[in-house]
Formats: structure tokens, C-alpha cells, sequence
């Protein structure tokens, strides 16, 4: 079925499920899950009705599942142990990836913005509004299916204080790993009693490890869920718009169509993805992507004689891209970076950032990035960031400032003169206004000589990096 034809259907059958609940009937199963973008409270509803059965007092988790869980699916996975951990290895990296983002997110709004209390001062309705405003946010990144395994998700739980309030679970993420580096140590697992319960079976012994292994990822694709979900309320909390996503869209984007294994990348007109020749199965946008996910694949290539083990398959923080740039000082001691300024360091790290040298958040995906086209003002920016990196200098920040002030005078930079201030201030904790005194001393000419020796080897790194790609499009 081609999408536009899968998106008609979907609108179609989300229109008649409208009309069932309207005359007060119950709309039969084919008709699927009602489309998010129309009928959001439908839509929710449509999982809080299926949770209720599932997890509610007078539920039964096993006949729930025999009655709404796609039996053909989950025998598919039976016979194919080997591509089930191949996919645990790159949901768990997935999984990981987005945990760092909300535990810095999180730790900014609980420790430095007065989060509980401006919550708890809201009224109802406007928190249940932005709750479910985020969940659909969080609904087109993540396996919406998976919301029947979070019993935790829940509109009026989230919004409101009781175990699974949304205030608890951004403070459970944050007790895991409070130094908020951008990595975290480890995997978090939410935990619920019922969850636990219904896949206990992942680690009892005599249970066969194709099944394990199913459940095991069903369990990462919970947690991802709710990642997801967590990172989009904060999201509609701050007021970002959100993005406008289409049915069609947001059906192809669920088709599990090939990205990279190790970056997450998909085919586009400038990416080609190749197949890994040992196992023919994951593929990979560039030779360094390859190479970097390596050391994990290797162990799961072959095939031969697979075993699940979560050990091995599940991605530890290794796994994921540098969190710092060439060039990154190391922080000074009795300076703590904050989330925002390690989203940045990690923004800079990027390999498509080489010639980039500030990015602007607009949403935790995305960033707007500027590169400053003035020579000598460049090399300035670099010293600047460079101190204030390292110590958090508040003189350096306010020289970073004046900089993007002049690139936005110049209309080189959309963003308004607060927007640029706010993100500074966040990143680097200072405050600036009144504007402080420019500069502690004027750059010395080590510094000078530092800097020009990065920006070479990030231009070196930038020339090899697309001679890379180009030998790759070629091969
Ligand atoms: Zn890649
Ligand atoms: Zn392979």
C-alpha cells in the first residue's frame, strides 16, 4: 500500500471511529487508532481505554494480549533471534541517546527554573492540555504501539501528584545520573509493578531467548516511549511551537524503513546507505559510521550461534558519537557545565559541524547553526568560546554575546537579541545584563596560535570526511 493511499485510510477510518463515540457506541477494532492530528482526545482515549483493560483493577494482562496483541508479528520474531538483537543494539543506543537529552533537559527545569512550583501552580486543565500536547509529540518519534506497555501515561496521572506524576518521573531519570553530561552512565528503566510482572520472563532461565530477546526490546521501546513523551511535554511546556507533522508523513517516518546503525541517519539525496556485507542486514551512511559501530556489531554479525545476552547486544554510552569537539577545553576545576552548555559541546561535535561555530536551539532536535564568515572575527569567537568554556568567564560570555548581536544586526542571525541572550545565560549560568566589561584580558598570542591550529584540523578532518563520502557513493 502506497502512503498516500495508507494516510487516506487512516483519516477515513479515523473520521467513522469520531462518529462511533459521538452516538455513544463503541468503535469496533479494525478501525485502528484514531489519527492524532484530527482527533487528539480520541486518540488518547483510545490508549487510556486500552490500559485501563490491560493494567486497570479488574484486568488480565494475558487476555488483553491475546485479544489486541498482532499474534503473526510477534511469531515473525521467533526464527530470527539474530536481527532481534541487532535491532535491541540499536534501540537501546537510540534509547540512550534520548535519555542524556532529557535528564540535562530536566535538571535545567527542576534545579535552575522553578519547574515544581510554577507547575503545581497551574491550573488543571491548562497542565492537562500541555501534557497532551506533548504525548503526541512524543507519539511521532517513538513506537506508538508501545503506549499500551506504559501504564504511567496517563493524562490526568501525569498532570497530576501522585507516584507517576510528571515531576516524579523527570526526578527518577535525574536520581539515575544527576552529573548531567549529556551521557548517561547507563541505561534508565522506568519501573511499574505490573510491567515488571508481565516481563518477569525476560530473565527466568528456561524461557527460550527468542522470546527473551522479544521482550527485552518491547521493554526498550517502552522506555523509549516514555522518553519521548517526557521530552515532548517539557517541549510544550516552554511554549516551542510544535512541528507540523502530516498523516502521510508520520506514516512513512513508522516504516521501519533503513537507517544507519550508528548515527541514525536515512537515505536521503546526499546520504547512501550500504549494507553490512557480514550480515547483510544493517546498514551504514559512511565508512566512519562503520568503523565506530564496529567493536558492538561484530559480536552480532555473524550470526552464527546467537544467543541473547543484554550484555553484549544492548549499547552502552561508548557506543554513541564524541560528546566533545576539536578543540573543547576541559572545564576548569569548581566549574560545573550545565545541560545547555553540553548540548552545545555536543552540537559542535558533530561531523557535519567542522565548519559550524554556534547553534542555536529550536527544539531538542533541532538546532540552527551559524557559522561566522569574518576571519579575524571568527578566531575572536573561538578565543571567547574557548575561555568561556573552560571557566564559564563572564567577560568571554558577554564577548560571545556581542558577537552574535552584531552577526543578527547584520541579519545573519534570525533569532532576536533576548533569544540570543537567554541561550547564553543558560549555558553558561551568568547573567548578562548589565552587559559586563568585554574581555578579562585581550587574547594572547598562544591563544591565537591554539586556535588557528583547531580550526586546521577541523578543516583537515572536514576535507576527509567528504572524500570519504564521495569514495562511499562511489564504491
Ligand atoms: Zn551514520
Ligand atoms: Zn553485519
Amino acid at each position: 500500500m502506497s502512503p498516500s493511499q495508507a494516510s487516506k485510510e487512516a483519516i477515513a477510518n479515523s473520521m467513522r471511529y469520531h462518529e462511533f463515540l459521538e452516538k455513544g457506541l463503541i468503535p469496533p477494532k479494525e478501525l485502528g487508532v484514531p489519527v492524532k492530528q484530527l482527533f487528539p482526545q480520541d486518540w488518547n482515549s483510545h490508549f487510556e481505554k486500552g490500559l485501563l483493560e490491560k493494567y486497570g483493577p479488574n484486568s488480565n494482562i494475558l487476555r488483553w494480549k491475546l485479544e489486541n496483541v498482532d499474534l503473526q508479528e510477534v511469531l515473525s520474531y521467533l526464527d530470527r533471534l539474530h536481527a532481534t538483537n541487532m535491532e535491541i543494539a540499536m534501540t537501546s543506543k537510540m534509547l540512550l541517546d534520548r535519555q542524556g537529552m532529557l535528564v540535562g533537559l530536566a535538571i535545567e527545569q527542576l534545579r535552575y527554573n522553578d519547574f515544581e512550583a510554577k507547575w503545581a501552580a497551574m491550573d488543571m486543565e491548562a497542565k492537562q492540555g500541555i501534557v497532551l500536547d506533548g504525548l503526541i509529540r512524543g507519539a511521532f518519534k517513538a513506537r506508538e504501539q508501545s503506549r499500551f506497555d506504559c501504564p504511567e501515561i496517563c493524562v490526568s496521572g501525569l498532570a497530576g501528584d501522585g507516584q507517576y506524576s510528571l515531576v516524579n518521573l523527570l526526578r527518577a531519570i535525574v536520581a539515575h545520573d544527576p552529573s548531567a553530561t549529556f551521557r548517561l552512565k547507563s541505561l534508565f528503566w522506568y519501573s511499574h509493578p505490573k510491567v515488571e510482572e508481565e516481563y518477569a520472563f525476560i530473565t527466568c532461565p528456561i524461557a527460550p531467548d527468542e522470546a527473551r530477546a522479544l521482550g527485552y526490546l518491547r521493554m526498550l521501546e517502552r522506555n523509549h516511549f516514555i522518553v519521548q513523551a517526557l521530552l515532548g511535554i517539557l517541549e510544550a511546556y516552554s511554549g516551542k511551537p510544535a512541528p507540523k507533522i502530516s498523516v502521510e508523513e508520520d506514516i512513512q517516518n513508522k516504516q521501519r524503513q533503513p537507517c544507519c546503525c550508528a548515527c541514525g541517519e536515512r537515505t536521503s539525496a546526499v546520504t547512501t546507505l550500504k549494507r553490512c556485507s557480514g550480515c547483510k542486514i544493517v546498514c551504514y551512511c559512511s565508512k566512519e559510521c562503520q568503523s565506530r559501530d564496529w567493536p558492538v556489531h561484530k559480536k552480532l554479525c555473524s550470526g552464527r550461534n546467537a544467543r541473547f545476552d543484554p550484555a553484549v547486544v544492548a549499547a552502552t554510552p561508548d557506543a554513541l558519537e564524541p560528546a566533545e569537539f576539536v578543540g573543547c577545553p576541559p572545564p576548569e576545576p569548581g566549574f560545573v557545565r550545565s545541560p545547555a552548555l553540553w548540548r552545545q559541546i555536543f552540537y559542535l561535535a558533530k561531523k557535519d559541524s567542522y565548519d559550524r561555530d554556534y547553534h542555536f536551539e529550536t527544539s531538542p532536535d533541532f538546532t540552527y547553526s551559524v557559522r561566522i564568515s569574518d576571519p579575524t572575527l571568527r578566531l575572536i569567537f573561538f578565543i571567547a568560546r574557548r575561555r568561556a568554556m573552560a571557566s564559564g568567564d563572564r567577560g568571554a560570555v558577554g564577548k560571545l554575546n556581542d558577537i552574535l548581536q552584531g552577526l543578527r544586526r547584520r541579519g545573519q542571525v534570525k533569532f532576536t537579541e533576548r533569544q540570543i541572550c537567554d541561550q547564553l545565560e543558560r549555558e553558561y549560568r551568568v547573567a548578562l545584563s548589565p552587559p559586563p566589561e568585554v574581555w578579562g584580558a585581550d587574547p594572547t598570542p598562544q591563544e591565537i596560535m591554539e586556535e588557528m591550529g583547531y580550526l586546521e584540523r577541523r578543516k583537515v578532518l572536514a576535507a576527509q570526511q567528504a572524500a570519504a563520502e564521495e569514495e562511499w557513493k562511489r564504491e
